[in-house]
């Protein structure tokens, strides 16, 4: 079991910024309101997240630790997947690749339990202090798989990507407050916003302000799938790649398909050497999309990805002919 989990984290488990993907997804599917993230080495020795979630109880924290052991999904779910995780990889994952320990309370429990997994050995759980919701605790990423340390990049690089992670789930879920920490980092706070106007206040938080100022808000529709957000005008744009971000049915996304329509839109209005910055949402029927291409769960596959590119090409041009460009 310990091999299987070691080459299952393989799969889920690249790098730090993996850990704190499926941490954060767990912190949102328990419904937490606060998430904090704090890391040291980029990652690498230190990944802890905090949230103020349901919590678990102590008889299933023993349970969460084990292969395929998920509260999430049900028989008829496989297509209409709502909560984030749905294969119950990530902490065996985790436990059998790093040192975990998760410390947790659930509201009918008298006091927390707390459980740790070290290279696939499991202690636990044992009666902790802890005042409400979950707190995971990921040390020595790849300690028991020295060969996998050694794909790592540096602290910095592992940081950014870190930080890129956050920002893309801070995207998705504008009401719930995130920080981002760490001796290796400068503190970063996204206040939880709320209203109608939440996700624009959460753009600005995470995109910056000149980006609001300089995109235009895009809403189109086509066949029942539906386009929107803020696309950056071609005259704001970066000389990197990293300032795209898609969503499809409120989760993050890094798909070739959605990054090709995108240089498509932008192809005529955009310097080559240049790369367009655009916070765009997609939605439609859970059951014209694949989101279970991998287990990292950032590729999608769409049943007309046709429709999908003509979309966002077709969106995108109409709102930057409007912007008289
Ligand atoms: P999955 O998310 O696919 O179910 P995981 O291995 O990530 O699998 O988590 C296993 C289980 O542990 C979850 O189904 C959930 O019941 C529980 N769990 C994990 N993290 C949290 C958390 N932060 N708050 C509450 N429950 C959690
Ligand atoms: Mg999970």
């Amino acid at each position: 079991d310990h091999a299987i989990n070691q080459i299952a984290a393989g799969e889920v488990i690249e790098r730090p910024a993996s850990v704190v993907k499926e941490l954060v997804e767990n912190a949102l599917d328990a419904g937490a309101a606060r998430i904090a993230v704090s890391t040291a080495a980029g990652g690498k020795t230190l990944i802890r997240v905090d949230d103020d979630g349901c919590g678990i109880p102590g008889e299933q924290l023993a349970l969460a630790v084990e292969r395929h052991c998920t509260s999430k999904l049900s028989e008829d779910d496989l297509f209409d997947i709502r909560s984030l995780g749905f294969r119950g990889e990530a902490l065996p994952s985790i436990g059998a690749i790093a040192r975990l320990a998760m410390t947790s309370r659930h509201a009918t429990e008298p006091h927390a339990w707390t459980m740790r997994v070290e290279g696939g050995r499991k202690d636990g759980p044992a009666p902790a202090s802890h005042a409400g919701g979950t707190q995971v605790e990921v040390r020595d990423l790849f300690f028991a798989t020295p060969a996998r340390l050694k794909f790592l990049k540096s602290d910095r690089a592992e940081g950014a990507a870190v930080t890129d992670v956050v920002r893309r789930l801070a995207l998705a879920n504008p009401s719930v407050r995130f920080e981002l920490s760490g001796s290796d980092r400068q503190t970063t706070t996204y206040a939880a916003a709320s209203g109608e106007r939440a996700l624009e206040a959460r753009i600005a938080q995470v995109m910056g302000t000149d980006f609001v100022e300089n995109a235009r808000p895009v809403d189109a529709e086509r066949e029942g799938v539906r386009l929107h957000g803020l696309a950056g005008l071609p005259t704001f744009h970066k000389a990197n790649s990293l300032s795209q971000f898609f969503f499809v049915n409120g989760r993050p996304v890094r798909d070739k398909l959605l990054m090709s329509a995108l240089r498509g839109a932008y192809a005529d209005v955009l310097a080559r050497d240049r790369h367009p910055v655009s916070v765009l949402f997609i939605e439609l029927d859970p059951r014209q999309v694949d989101v279970n291409v991998h287990p990292a769960k950032a590729d999608v596959r769409f049943r007309d990805a046709q429709l999908v590119r003509g979309l966002i090409v077709g969106g995108l041009r109409q709102v930057f002919a409007e912007a008289g460009h």
